[in-house]
């Protein structure tokens, strides 16, 4: 177990056609800031080492920076990353970069406007996305791409991997575990898709495929988010509540019953 992913938002600006993820909390309990960095200690001490913000929209969480700094300086966090829709991404990547955040992974179907306000309902800001991808890229950040297979998307994939021929970002292609059949795309699909444009395509293990062309590697992943393997992954959510294979059977503990029982938890 090396990896934890910390839910800081349950709502999101956007309303991707798909998403399952953004069910109103209201009036649950909420984790405080001090709280998670007293988890992401606790986790430390139990020898994790890498951590992915997540929401929802992370950037949605009213003090992400400054959480970024202050999990940044716990010794033995030796990874920080977050996945966001890249909304407002252009201007709060520079302090993103300073405060020592080292990955960034940002969900965008299409780059085209007209499908990715069929897609997200949002209109006018891919640009400004866009524009945050490359500053990303820019500052030396480990940029991924997640792109979510779907019948909106398929006209696109030779598009967005082409991104990857031209930067070193990652793109993960997933499949929406619940997607409604009639907009599901295939891995085998899409796949040909990408086969046709990219010469000599190549994986050891069909999920990640490299090319001579491409700078950054394309990735197939089952289903969103796609940062880290969640079987080798604890998952905590914005109210508290932890979940992973911490040992043989999966977890789900409460976290504001304590720190003290978080820490016995992850020790088991
Ligand atoms: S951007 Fe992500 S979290 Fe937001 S609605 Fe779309 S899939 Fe859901």
């Amino acid at each position: 177990m090396n990896a934890f992913r910390i839910k800081l938002v349950n709502n999101c600006n956007f309303a991707c056609f798909y998403c399952r993820e953004c069910i109103p909390d209201e009036g649950e309990y909420r984790l405080s800031f001090e709280e998670i960095l007293a988890v992401c200690r606790a986790a430390v001490e139990q020898g994790i080492s890498r951590y992915e913000l997540v929401g929802g929209e992370p950037l949605l969480y009213g003090r992400l920076t400054e959480l970024v700094s202050e999990i940044k300086k716990i010794p033995g966090v030796d990874w920080l990353s977050i996945t966001t829709n890249g909304f407002n991404l252009e201007k709060e990547i520079s302090g993103l970069v300073a405060a020592g955040l080292d990955g960034i992974n940002i969900h965008m179907d299409v780059p085209d406007a007209l499908t990715f306000k069929e897609i997200t309902g949002k209109e006018k800001v891919l640009n400004s996305i866009l524009s945050g991808i490359w500053l990303a890229v820019a500052s030396h950040m480990k940029t991924a791409i997640t792109v979510v297979l779907s019948n909106a998307s398929s006209d696109y994939l030779a598009v967005i991997a082409g991104l990857a021929g031209i930067y070193p970002i990652d793109i993960r292609f997933v499949n929406i575990a619940d997607m409604s059949s009639e907009y599901i795309l295939g891995k085998d699909e899409a796949l040909e898709i990408l086969q046709r444009s990219i010469k000599g395509l190549k994986s050891d293990d069909g999920l990640y495929y490299k090319s001579d062309s491409l700078k950054g590697s394309l990735q197939f992943d089952t289903q969103i988010p796609g940062a880290f393997d969640m079987s080798d992954c604890l998952m905590l959510s914005e109210t508290g509540i932890l979940r992973g294979n911490i040992s043989e059977n999966a977890l789900c503990i409460r976290v504001c019953r304590g720190i003290g029982f978080i820490r016995t938890a992850l020790t088991e």
